[in-house]
């Protein structure tokens, strides 16, 4: 049985900043949404112009699809979700990949591969998740698959070990985690970033850092 540490307090920086952005996301969508409406009322048939009589179902499928268009763009509420978690890290892997078509780092290269920093973490609620942390790319051609990895797929794996304590708040794409190996640092649930523990603040996005 593993200690269960209750959930580091969010700053309030943080909590405002949660709040601004689910506000501005619900907001853009009902001020898209008012506008797709107004649109339809006032210029419905102009915008899809259907030959009258037998089309009304079709223009009534449009209209629909027309409306949705709002949620779909601004991700409301799907992107709402809360997807938090609490739990303890058990596992932490490297997935290799081939992909193809070029990617961030290695565009116009055709063939490369994924590495994929995956977490096992089992959830305080007991159930095992998971996690992709962080993933790299590097070109198939650099990178024999029986080869070793590039340092920064090992580098990153070590900084996340057994038995550590891991929190994804609501609403903040990176999870917090503390290590209590290694004293010396704390990630920035906002930009992903490892900080000293001393600071107070992101030395990369300036945002508050959970303590
Ligand atoms: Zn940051």
């Amino acid at each position: 049985m593993t200690s269960k540490k209750t959930q580091p307090e969010l700053p309030d920086s943080l909590k405002k900043r949660r709040l601004r952005k689910i506000l501005l996301r619900v907001l853009s969508c009902l001020v898209l949404f008012a506008f797709a409406l107004v649109s339809i009322i006032l210029w419905g048939e102009t915008i899809f112009p259907f030959p009258t009589q037998n089309a009304s179902s079709l223009r009534y499928l449009c209209y629909f699809l027309f409306l949705l268009l709002p949620f779909l763009i601004t991700g409301v509420p799907l992107k709402l979700i809360d997807k938090s978690f609490s739990g303890t890290v058990r596992k932490t892997e490297i997935k290799d990949t081939i992909k193809y078509g070029g990617g961030g780092t290695t565009k116009g290269s055709g063939a490369y591969i994924q590495h994929d920093l995956i977490l096992t973490v089992e959830k305080d609620d007991g159930k095992v998740m998971k996690y992709t942390r962080l993933s790299f790319e590097s070109p198939l051609a650099l990178f024999p698959i029986d080869n070793p990895r590039p340092g920064n797929a090992e580098h990153h794996k070590h900084e996340f070990r057994e038995g550590e304590r891991i929190y994804k708040y609501y609403g903040f794409p990176y999870p917090y985690i503390a290590h209590p190996t290694l004293p010396d640092d704390k990630y920035c649930i906002v930009c992903g970033q490892k900080n000293e523990n001393k600071e107070s603040f992101c030395f990369s996005c300036g945002q508050e850092l959970v303590e």
